[in-house]
């Protein structure tokens, strides 16, 4: 056992030496040949848990079901644990399932998605979905996104829109709360988190939506309260002094708060002469486009919208200037790249 961990050691640290002697294209094969191994590993272990279900081997070891054993004794999550549960569950009824998993047109994630869905319609319709029909539902929702597959599972069996707002109190005095919001309202939503991504990275719709709401809050409050007292100097003074105003004005992304500061700020903010204008910045940062990296070999561009930044194409340092033909948004990651391998 010692001997194979010795031996286990040794092969990691060999394939770490020979992986940095790889040039870029073969370490992009490398990966793409093991996510083809790692999809063939998942189609089999599905297998292995058709056979454990039929045979019902967790009883005996001491679980209550499938999904305690997965979790208990295997090692997954739950949330991982359900979704190969339910895969290995419609794999049974559609076989053709396995190759779809192989070639990768169709996600966990995605099955796990259709059969709760078909759960739901099931119980609404008080009837049973066929093989053959799930067959064909799987047939949709091949190569699609998550959000994707969810829309057109939502109107291929017509489950009811929740608009009801739910809110329940937890022990710990936090509140869950489940909300509904229209197409344009998620796209709104996703545009600010978009826009705060330098401030707030990586964070959940909760936090956008509290952050939003804790920005209002401090802009009405500090407008309302020297205009009871008719104090105009502690209205400049407290406006000068909200941190998260001030604090953000270095960022290329938020237009919204630039726009709301005096001029004066402005320039005591952004002294240099030699500045991307803001004017260029909004119209970078109000495109839909995102980031214009492209990568020369695939044509793909970026498009993220996280951290973007206003780039010169032309290097200032190598003449390039303010003009708008000059200037694109490039997210932090890329316009960072660009610099360190000199692209
Ligand atoms: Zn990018």
């Amino acid at each position: 056992m010692a001997q194979d961990l010795g031996s286990s050691q040794n092969a990691s640290q060999n394939l770490t030496e020979n992986l940095s002697k790889l040039r870029n294209s073969e370490l992009h094969s490398e990966l793409q040949n093991r996510v083809d191994e790692e999809r063939k590993l998942l189609h089999q272990i599905l297998l292995l848990i058709i056979e454990i279900d039929q045979r019902k081997l967790y009883l005996p070891m001491a679980c209550s079901s499938l999904f305690a054993y997965l979790v208990t004794l295997i090692g997954y999550s739950p949330a991982s644990a359900q979704r190969r549960i339910d895969a290995a569950r419609m794999m049974q009824q559609v076989p053709e399932l396995g190759k779809k998993i192989e070639e990768g047109s169709l996600k966990l994630t995605q099955i796990s998605q259709a059969q709760q869905a078909i759960r739901l319609a099931q119980k609404k319709d008080k009837t049973q979905i066929s093989p053959s029909e799930k067959e064909q539902l799987l047939t949709k929702l091949e190569n699609k996104t998550g959000p994707e597959s969810e829309l057109i599972l939502a109107q291929e069996f017509d489950l009811p829109v929740q608009t009801q707002v739910k809110q329940k109190i937890q022990r710990d005095e936090s509140v869950r709360v489940e909300l509904t919001f229209s197409k344009e309202q998620m796209e709104t939503l996703t545009r600010a988190k978009e826009l705060l991504s330098h401030a707030l990275p990586g964070a959940t719709l909760t936090e956008v939506i509290a952050s939003l709401a804790e920005r209002y809050v401090k802009q009405r409050t500090a407008v309302k309260a020297p205009t009871k007292q008719k104090d105009l100097s502690s209205l400049s003074q407290d406006s000068n002094s909200t941190p998260e105003v001030t604090g953000c004005q270095n960022s290329s992304l938020r237009p919204s708060e630039k726009s709301s500061l005096k001029s004066s700020q402005k320039f005591s903010l952004n002294p240099s002469q030699k500045a991307v204008p803001s004017s260029i910045k909004k119209a970078i940062l109000s495109s839909n486009e995102g980031c214009q990296f492209v990568d020369r070999n695939t044509g793909k561009i970026c498009g993220s919208k996280d951290f973007l930044q206003a780039d010169h194409i032309q290097p200032r340092f190598a003449g390039g200037g303010n003009e708008p033909t000059n200037i694109r948004g490039l997210c932090s990651s890329h316009n960072q790249y660009r610099y360190t391998a000199g692209c």
